[in-house]
């Protein structure tokens, strides 16, 4: 069990722990519909701030709206309540998990009428995929089960339920005693990770998948931005399994995991078997920009004091 601690944000009030609670009757419990958030706090030259507090504001936003959710609060409350449970919990570096979900008002599959809930956590967070994973590298396997098709599960929203495949997946490549699962499309197309979106390098330009049926993450976006400022080509196209073992590199994003260098995948060495020279460039960027080290990307961060 993950240690209790400090306060939790939830419909507008700061909450002791322990009280911040739900009816087992709770909507969201039952049929998952409801969308998340996942942001880091790092701390930096700015002092403890949290990295690309608006856009995965905008993200929950959009997210709630696929799914048809009207949010009680405006962005600017949100962000600010995120902020101020950074402050009020002491968090120096961690995560923070608001959550958008619906009340135990109703029954049935019609949610109509039960209300809207947001609630807001945090807490102290180390390397998601292991200590060494950033230097060493990972290694991962196709799952067995497809990433959704956009028509199952729409995947411009960070929803709840699209999870449960998420877990199946990584469950599954785990108990192989891999560190991963990348799936692939409903197509047999590369899509992403369980929990990252995926890169290859290919003779010295960037490829990313297609997020049709990814999550359009803000990682991502962050290293697409900073792959252009090297003056590097990034391509995005439809990916096949097997051009991703011929990569010279190949590597996962995501707020938790960062730049996390993938170093086999079924069983194939990627390109010379360690971290390249690409992964560890922007892993390096990456770092200096959530520190608040690039004056450039400053507006990335959101001091919380
Ligand atoms: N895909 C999935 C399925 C994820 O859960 C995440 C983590 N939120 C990502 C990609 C990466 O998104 P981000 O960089 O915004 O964290």
């Amino acid at each position: 069990r993950d240690t209790p601690a400090g306060e939790i944000w939830m419909d507008g009030e700061f909450l002791p722990f322990g009280d911040a609670a739900v009816h087992v009757l709770t909507h969201t419990l039952h049929y998952g519909l409801g969308a998340f958030e996942g942001l880091r706090v790092y701390d930096g030259e700015l002092g403890p701030a949290i990295f690309r507090l608006r856009d995965h504001t905008d993200r929950l936003f959009d997210s709630a709206h696929i799914l048809g959710l009207e949010l009680p609060f405006t962005r600017e409350a949100l962000m600010d309540a995120q902020a101020a449970l950074v402050r009020r919990n002491g968090l120096r570096a961690g995560y923070l998990r608001p959550l958008v979900f619906l009340g135990d008002e109703k029954r049935g599959l019609d949610p109509t009428g039960a209300r809207v809930h947001v609630s807001i956590a945090c807490w102290p967070w180390g390397a998601y995929l292991g200590e060494g994973a950033m230097e060493r590298g990972i290694r991962v396997k196709v799952s067995s089960l497809a990433r959704h098709h956009v028509n199952v599960q729409m995947c411009r929203s960070k929803s709840v339920s699209t999870y449960a495949n998420s877990i199946l997946a990584s469950r599954e490549v785990r108990a192989d005693g891999y560190d991963e699962a990348l799936l692939l499309d409903t197509e047999g197309f590369v899509a992403e990770g369980a929990g990252e979106n995926l890169f290859i390098v290919r003779r010295g330009v960037l490829y990313e998948p297609d997020v049709t049926s990814a999550l359009d993450g803000i990682t991502r976006r962050t290293v697409i931005e900073l792959a252009r400022e090297e003056g590097w080509q990034v391509a995005s196209r439809r990916l096949t399994r097997d051009e991703v073992y011929i990569a010279d590199e190949a590597f996962f994003t995501g707020t938790a995991a960062e730049v996390t260098p993938i170093v086999e995948i079924d069983r194939r060495r990627i390109g010379s078997g360690t971290p390249g020279p690409f992964t560890r460039r922007l892993q390096q960027r990456y770092h200096a920009c959530v520190h608040g080290e690039e004056a450039g990307h400053r507006e990335w961060l959101t001091p919380v004091r």
